[in-house]
């Protein structure tokens, strides 16, 4: 065993990338240029760093797993365009990256368990960011990807559409990964809009009522609103009360949220 070996840790959500044919068609789908600011989450024991760092762009790395930075450090430390940032990407002031407005491009081959909470926070950032391409369980690439009137339409959905534009690239079987995760994975661009197509006059508004929305998602909307909202404040922000969540799109939940920050029920 070399002084570099490194054993998988469940704990930290490890399922490393080994499969070459995989890592280039990601790299591909993300193609980093010269003089570029790349934002690495979880880089791993390396896999699609190299490629990154070989582009000629600069590269910040964040990884948690402490045993993993002399890896690190031995493979790309010397290369000056490469920073490790030791710690959690959950916790992670972006704004300590000094990145222009709009530069910031984010990868990252996700622990499933973080990355819903991890995107969220990227989101609250989003004006530093240029776009994101993220592996996650292909679930929740779906659930983001989603349009109005299916199961996989909710919280996920229009929350992440609010903020950005989502493409659903490719899909990416287990045997990709080492050790294998039991789901399926996919890759996912997000590109923050430069202008929000549907504006809310206060997003955590907008947040309340799409999460009080889709907790009783077979109930009406009239029905799961009512402590937000009476019937007549959800008619004349010119949505039909008798509808379910999951049949109204993004502008008619900001519509709502408009409604409720016009609302003495508003705090
Ligand atoms: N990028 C590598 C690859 O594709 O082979 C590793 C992917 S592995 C699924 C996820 C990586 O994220 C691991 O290296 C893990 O240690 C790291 N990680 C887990 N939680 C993290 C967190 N909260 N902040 C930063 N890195 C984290």
């Amino acid at each position: 065993m070399s002084e570099y070996q490194h054993r998988a840790r469940k704990r930290f959500g490890q399922n490393f990338l080994h499969d070459a044919g995989v890592i280039h068609r990601i790299l591909r789908a993300i193609f980093a240029r010269e003089g570029e600011h790349m934002l690495e989450i979880g880089p791993g024991q390396g896999a699609l760093t190299e490629g990154l760092l070989s582009s000629g762009a600069q590269l910040d790395v964040i990884e948690l797993d402490r045993d993993l930075v002399p890896i690190l450090q031995h493979q790309f430390g010397s290369n000056p365009r490469f920073r490790l940032n030791q710690g959690d990407a959950l916790k992670f002031d972006f704004n300590q990256l000094q990145a222009a407005p709009r530069s910031l491009r984010v990868v990252g081959n996700l622990p499933y368990n973080i990355s819903t909470p991890l995107i969220f926070h990227l989101l609250s950032n989003a004006a530093l960011i240029r776009d994101m391409h993220f592996m996650l369980q292909k679930e929740v690439v779906e659930r983001m990807a989603a349009v109005p009137g299916g199961g996989d339409w909710g919280r996920l959905s229009i929350m992440v559409q609010y903020h950005c534009r989502v493409e659903h690239l490719f899909n990416v079987g287990p045997g990709a990964f080492n050790p294998p995760p039991k789901v399926d994975s996919a890759i996912v661009r997000l590109v923050p809009h430069e202008v929000l197509p549907h504006p809310a006059k206060d997003h955590h508004l907008l947040e309340r009522v799409v999460r009080e929305a889709f907790n009783q998602r077979r109930k009406t909307l009239r029905n799961t609103l009512k402590n937000l909202l009476p019937a007549d404040a959800i008619e004349a922000a010119g949505v039909d009360g008798s509808l379910r969540p999951e049949q109204l799109d993004l502008a008619a939940f900001v519509r709502l949220a408009d409604k409720l920050a016009e609302h003495p029920n508003a705090d």
